[in-house]
């Protein structure tokens, strides 16, 4: 059986997705993670092209409306993420191994549009730690926090949605599984 080539990477808010891509991006060379657009400012240290496409709210009006998107939503009720279908049909025709790290929004899109991918669902090791990861960001106000909270219950039960679960109990293991899903090999530490 041919190993699918683009993978899916989706999972409740704070559950530790953009960490787990890092770790790949920083360890895996071998795996082809997409850059996405986004309407977001850059934090410090964000690279534009590397972490994101920056782009303004116009640039991504013409992105979607010029169908260059291959799915892209709204996060958090902020700000607009997207993965640019050019690079990652580009990256799959030079049989690279595609990984995107998105929104669960995003994974549901992929789904109707390439349903032979390969979803994986990232999940936290409990609800309690979910919590407490979600909290002791410190960086959103008590609302923020419980609408999270609110949003991540949904976001679980998306679950059985996915191919296949990766539970984020340690960074390094839950990227080197979802390496090991993704068909390649994972490293030994
Ligand atoms: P952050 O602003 O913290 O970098 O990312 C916020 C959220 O946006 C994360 O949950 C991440 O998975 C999601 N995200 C990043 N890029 C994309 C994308 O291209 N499409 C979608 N749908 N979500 C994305």
């Amino acid at each position: 059986m041919n190993q699918p080539r683009l993978t899916v990477l989706a999972g409740p808010t704070a559950v530790g997705k953009g960490t787990v891509s890092t770790y790949i991006r920083d360890n895996y060379p071998e795996v082809w993670l997409s850059v996405s657009a986004t309407t977001r400012a850059p934090r410090p240290g964000e690279v534009d092209g590397v972490h994101y496409y920056f782009v303004s709210a116009e640039e991504f009006d013409d992105l979607v409306a010029t169908g260059q998107m291959l799915e892209w939503a709204v996060v958090h009720g902020r700000n607009r993420y997207g993965t640019l279908r050019r690079t990652v049909d580009a990256a799959m025709a030079e049989g690279k191994s595609v990984l995107l790290e998105i929104d669960l929004q995003g994974a549901r899109q992929v789904k109707k549009s390439m349903p032979e991918a390969n979803f994986v669902f990232l999940a936290p090791p409990s609800w309690e730690e979910m919590v407490r990861r979600l909290v002791g960001r410190g960086t959103e106000t008590p609302q923020e926090q419980q609408q999270r909270l609110e949003t991540a219950k949904l976001e679980l039960a998306a679950e059985p949605e996915f191919d296949h679960t990766v539970v984020n109990d340690n960074i390094q293991r839950a990227a080197d599984e979802l390496v090991s899903l993704m068909g390649l090999v994972a490293h030994t530490h």
